[in-house]
């Protein structure tokens, strides 16, 4: 198909420059390996990158740039340093001064084992359903299930009721600009709130299923918890041994609880520096349109077509991007565009 050929002239025009010049042959088989990582047609993403399920996270970064995100997982330092020099350092530690002021006795229980580490997650939610029901503030909610077909995992910051007793989602977002976002970034973090929501209302509805999370987890379902853990869940008068105890647990209380789906979506944006709210943003919730978005990003990562760039209107992007002096896609739309730009002066 194109993909295949596409990659076979990458691979060509990199040999020829590798006997041209071979002494920088490294770099160029870099970029060879490269290339082929972000175009191999007969392997999908989840293939490639050696996924089970997704964060929401990832969609998020997937809806600013595919070919930024493929590059993330090729060149994880350089995401890596992206991430310690961006508002998401900043963000991680105003988040957690939040968590505190609403959780100050913080209880440590050592996890010694995968199931012991998911186990823990379960029981701060079975402590925090009560507490969402009788109308607290919870922060840090996990929310996990099946979205088209894929298991998604992600955390929810904030659940609270309002004063009219809706039940509310907010996501806080930290800004070096003391501003409101640009359209581009919202949609990322609306897309967020949104399968948030999907993934929180299948939980209480009951669709989520045991074997979703123990498939897509490989956890054993038979693990018996680690002794300080079974201490800890008999001190909050919880009966479970096993893994699928704990698990059986919480989907039932998550379904017999007072808990109703999500009513409103909020962004909550805050300046980096000072901590100070810049202004929150309600997020139209339209299912149809969502569960669209998420096939297509989807088909992605099974592989059913190749990553996209971010296109000439949001050009803009590149000049953020680590990636900016390598990214093939972006040399290749300045191409396309000189040619475009050529051929209308010669049409004129
Ligand atoms: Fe995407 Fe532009 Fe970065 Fe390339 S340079 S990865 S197109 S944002």
């Amino acid at each position: 198909g194109d993909d295949g050929q596409s990659l076979e002239t990458t691979e060509k025009r990199i040999d020829y420059l590798i006997k041209k010049w071979p002494n920088l042959a490294p770099l160029f088989e870099r970029v060879k390996n490269r290339s082929a990582a972000l175009s191999v047609p007969n392997q999908s993403p989840m293939e490639r990158f050696l996924k089970r399920h997704l964060s929401v996270t990832q969609l998020c970064e997937q809806s600013w740039c595919e070919i930024k995100m493929a590059y993330g997982f090729i060149k994880p330092k350089v995401r890596m340093l992206e991430m310690q020099n961006t508002e998401v350092t900043t963000g991680a530690s105003i988040h957690l001064a939040r968590e505190l002021e609403v959780k100050p006795n913080v209880v440590t229980v050592a996890a010694v084992t995968r199931e012991d580490r998911e186990a823990l997650k379960l029981i701060n939610m079975l402590q925090m359903v009560p507490a969402l029901e009788a109308g607290q503030l919870v922060q840090e909610f996990p929310v996990f299930g099946v979205l088209e077909g894929m298991f998604f995992m992600g955390v929810v910051d904030e659940l609270y009721r309002s004063d009219s007793g809706e039940l509310v989602l907010s996501e806080l977002k930290t800004r070096s600009h003391n501003s409101l976002p640009h359209p581009a970034q919202t949609k990322g973090h609306a897309l967020q709130v949104g399968m948030y929501k999907l993934l929180f209302d299948s939980m209480v509805k009951g669709s989520v299923k045991r074997d979703h999370l123990l498939h897509n987890l490989q956890l054993d379902p038979n693990r018996v918890l680690g002794s300080d853990l079974q201490t800890h869940t008999q001190s909050l008068g919880l009966q479970a041994v096993t893994f699928r105890e704990l698990l059986d647990h919480l989907l039932v209380v998550l379904t017999c609880s007072n808990l109703h789906a999500i009513d409103k979506l909020r962004l909550e944006y805050s300046h980096q520096s000072s901590g100070k709210l810049i202004g929150t943003r309600e997020v139209a919730f339209e299912e149809a349109q969502l569960r669209t978005n998420i096939r297509g990003y989807l088909a992605y990562w099974r592989g059913e077509r190749v990553p996209q760039g971010v296109e000439v209107e949001e050009a803009w992007k590149c000049r953020m991007c680590p990636y900016e002096e390598t990214c093939d896609w972006r040399r290749d739309r300045s191409q396309r565009l000189m040619m475009v730009n050529k051929r209308a002066k010669l049409e004129s």
